[in-house]
C-alpha cells in the first residue's frame, strides 16, 4: 500500500513537471514568434529517372534561444494546441516566397516548393483572401496536406478551399499517404498534382517483397489517374534504385540530401545539382 502512495506521488510531480515545462514551453513559442525565431530548412527531391532537381519540401524549425535549432516534432503540438499552427504556416509560406525570389536573382533554378499545410488551415474562411495577397505564380508552390484531413467534419470549406487553392495554381499534394485509413481510390478523387509515399512503407521494400508489391500498386494506381509519386525517407542508394524500377516518379531523402539551410541548398544547387543535370 505505501509503494502504492509513493508510487502516485512520484506520478504527480512527474505530471506537475511536464505541466510546468509544458506551459514554459507554450509561452517561449509564443514570444518565438514575436521575435521571428521560426526558418525553414529546405530538402530537394529529383527525378527518379534524369536525377535532376525536380522540387523541394519547405520543413519548419524553431531557432530558440537556449536550446538551438528544434524540429517540429518539438512544438508543433503545441502549436496546434495554442491554435498558432496556421500562423506558423503562413510564417514558412512567406518566407519561401522570399527564397524564391533571392534564389531567381542569384540565378538559381528552382522548379517548386512544397510546403505543409495544417489541417486547421484548411478549415480558415479567410485562407484563400489571404493567399491572394501573395505574389503566387502557377506551379511555383505546392501545399502538402495528410490525407485525415479528408476525414473530417468541415468537409464543404475544405473542398471548396482546395478548389480554390487549385484555381491559385498552387499543386495539391497528398502527404504521408499509407498512414492514415483513407482508401487510395478516395484520396485520388481529390485530383491532387502529387502522392507522397510515407517513409514507413518505403522502409521495408528492399526485403518484403509484399511491402515491396504494395509500393508498386499505389504507384501504379497513381500513374493510372495521372498522379506522380513521390517517395519520401529514400535513406539509401539500394531503396532509390529499387523505387526508380517499381516507377516512383520522385525521390526525397537522406539519400541525396538532408534538409538544408537557404545557404547551403543555394550552395549545392550551383555547384551538384546543376551540373549533375547538365
Ligand atoms: P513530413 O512532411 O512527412 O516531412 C518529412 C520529414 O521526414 C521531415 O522531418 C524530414 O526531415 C524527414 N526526413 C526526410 N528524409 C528522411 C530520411 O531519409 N529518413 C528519415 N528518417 N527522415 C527523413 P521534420 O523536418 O522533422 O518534419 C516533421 C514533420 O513536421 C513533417 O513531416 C510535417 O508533417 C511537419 N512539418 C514540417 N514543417 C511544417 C510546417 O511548416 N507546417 C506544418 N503544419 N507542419 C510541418
Ligand atoms: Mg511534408
Ligand atoms: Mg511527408
Ligand atoms: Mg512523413
Amino acid at each position: 500500500k505505501a509503494m502504492g502512495r509513493n508510487r502516485y506521488e512520484f506520478f504527480t510531480q512527474n505530471l506537475q513537471a511536464e505541466i510546468v515545462g509544458h506551459k514554459r514551453t507554450a509561452d517561449e513559442l509564443l514570444a518565438g514568434l514575436e521575435n521571428h525565431e521560426f526558418t525553414t530548412r529546405y530538402q530537394p527531391q529529383f527525378d527518379a529517372r534524369t536525377s535532376q532537381l525536380a522540387g523541394v519540401e519547405a520543413l519548419v524549425r524553431w531557432n530558440h534561444p537556449h536550446l538551438g535549432i528544434l524540429t517540429p516534432d518539438r512544438f508543433l503540438r503545441i502549436a496546434e494546441e495554442l491554435n498558432v499552427a496556421a500562423t506558423i504556416d503562413q510564417i514558412v509560406l512567406e518566407t519561401v516566397l522570399k527564397d524564391l525570389k533571392r534564389w531567381a536573382e542569384l540565378g538559381v533554378s528552382v522548379p517548386r516548393v512544397s510546403v505543409n499545410v495544417s489541417s486547421r488551415r484548411l478549415h480558415d474562411e479567410k485562407l484563400i483572401e489571404g493567399l491572394k495577397l501573395l505574389d503566387i505564380r502557377p506551379g511555383q508552390i505546392a501545399f502538402e496536406l495528410v490525407e485525415s484531413i479528408f476525414l473530417d467534419e468541415h468537409e464543404d470549406v475544405v473542398a471548396r478551399n482546395l478548389e480554390q487553392i487549385s484555381g491559385l495554381g498552387i499543386d495539391i499534394e497528398i502527404d504521408d499517404f499509407g498512414t492514415g485509413h483513407t482508401s487510395i481510390v478516395g484520396v485520388l478523387k481529390l485530383k491532387p498534382q502529387r502522392l507522397k509515399i510515407d517513409r514507413q512503407l518505403v522502409m521495408p521494400i528492399l526485403h518484403s517483397p509484399q511491402e515491396r508489391a504494395l509500393v508498386r500498386s499505389i504507384i501504379d494506381i497513381a500513374r493510372s489517374l495521372g498522379v506522380e509519386t513521390v517517395a519520401e525517407g529514400v535513406e539509401s542508394m539500394q531503396h532509390a534504385a529499387m523505387l526508380r524500377e517499381l516507377g516512383c516518379d520522385l525521390l526525397q531523402g537522406y539519400a541525396f540530401a538532408r534538409p538544408l539551410s537557404f545557404a547551403e541548398f543555394t550552395e549545392a544547387a550551383i555547384v551538384r545539382w546543376a551540373r549533375a543535370a547538365a
